[in-house]
């Protein structure tokens, strides 16, 4: 029996699944998924091929064309990849914070509003920091006295951003080297070990 195969790259490690497309029958993806996957998706439907192993590029374009009519979205799917611009080979915008960092430009998160707002970023500019909103890629430290299930503390803690409160900031603030100096320090040993 005639059937199509390639391979499609998983969405967070450097391994290939293997999508198949037979004549007739199932269309298989070796994630486990049959007839309907992430994979199968986003290759045999919506036509992508940035995540197809670039030697079988033709072979998913004959596969789509084998497929065509034969898969339809089940109904419970909820599709997550469209959001992944990285699997999708589109550009990924970095966030001001980092390029910030790189040019050595410490980089504070404020939240809050108002006279508590305006005496951090004063305090944080007299200090040599920027600031930003919201905790991103590049951010040194997180203001905040929100609650610690807060959305933004809480992708504070994920990046691994030391959160403080606005009485503490004042203390902070000044030591904008003597924490770049440890991170870089940091990072060294990181790529070391
Ligand atoms: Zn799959």
């Amino acid at each position: 029996m005639h059937s199509e195969i390639f391979r499609c790259r998983s969405m967070s490690e450097e391994v290939f699944y293997h999508i198949e497309v037979p004549s007739t029958g199932h269309v298989t993806c070796s994630c486990q998924g049959t007839n309907w996957c992430s994979h199968i998706e986003a290759t045999l439907v919506f036509g992508e091929r940035a995540m197809v192993y670039p030697d079988d590029r033709a072979a998913a374009d004959r596969a789509q064309a084998l497929a065509k009519g034969r898969l339809d979205r089940p109904r419970w799917w909820k599709a997550t990849w469209q959001s992944n611009r990285r699997w999708r080979g589109l550009a990924v915008k970095e966030p001001k914070a980092l390029d910030l960092l790189r040019q050595g430009v410490p980089v504070v998160s404020l939240e809050g509003r108002g006279k508590k707002r305006t005496r951090a970023e004063e305090l944080a500019r007299r200090n040599g920091w920027e600031t930003v909103y919201a905790p991103t890629k590049g951010v040194l430290i997180h203001v905040s006295d929100a609650a610690n299930d807060d959305p933004r503390c809480k992708r504070a803690r994920e990046l691994g951003i030391a959160t403080v409160t606005h009485d503490h900031w004042p203390l902070i603030a000044p030591h904008a080297d003597a924490i770049k100096a440890k991170l870089d320090t940091l990072a060294k040993s990181e790529a070391a070990s």
